[in-house]
């Protein structure tokens, strides 16, 4: 079997009365959401690294340049349905995702569920083959201060048969 894994990293900064979307999911009554070209979903772009760069394909950015008008304001579900196309063109298949979100607040351990309900769905693969792990740092550094989210991913894809 040809196996190819891939990591990636994003950060938004946090600002008050910005929606926060995160793993595809809408976060309610958070007090404070991304900046963001999109929607600033970190979980999504760690992802979309991760398959990327399993696939070898370059990044994020290089592919969904957020200098264009077209991906401002964007749901970051279509760029994580585009990668994955990216990926295929290749004749890759997505193995599975492993994700961790990092923020002091709110809680998000009650949206990972629909998280990986929502990010499976988005790459068309079982909800068994994505992780989604929330955690603090602590109160330390720019995460504890609650100005940013960082997201981690790992990915692995193979070739379709
Ligand atoms: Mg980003």
């Amino acid at each position: 079997m040809d196996f190819r894994i891939g990591n990636g990293y994003d950060v938004h900064a946090l600002a008050a009365g910005l929606p926060l979307w995160l793993g595809g999911v809408r976060i309610p009554d958070a007090e404070k959401g991304c900046v963001a070209h999109s929607d600033g979903d970190a979980a999504i772009h760690a992802l979309c690294d991760a398959l990327l760069g399993a696939a070898a394909l370059g990044d994020i950015g290089l592919h969904f340049p957020d200098t264009s008008d077209e991906f401002r304001g964007m749901d970051s579900k279509i760029l994580l349905r585009r990668t994955v196309a990216l990926v295929a063109e290749r004749g890759y298949a997505v193995g599975n995702a492993d994700i961790v979100i990092c923020m002091q607040r709110p809680k998000l351990r009650p949206f990972i569920p629909q998280m990986q309900e929502t990010l499976a769905e988005t790459m068309g693969i079982a909800p068994d083959r994505v992780s989604v792990k929330a955690t603090t740092t602590e109160k330390l550094g720019f995460v504890g201060r609650e100005e940013g989210v960082a997201a981690y991913a790992v990915a692995l894809i193979h070739k379709a048969e």
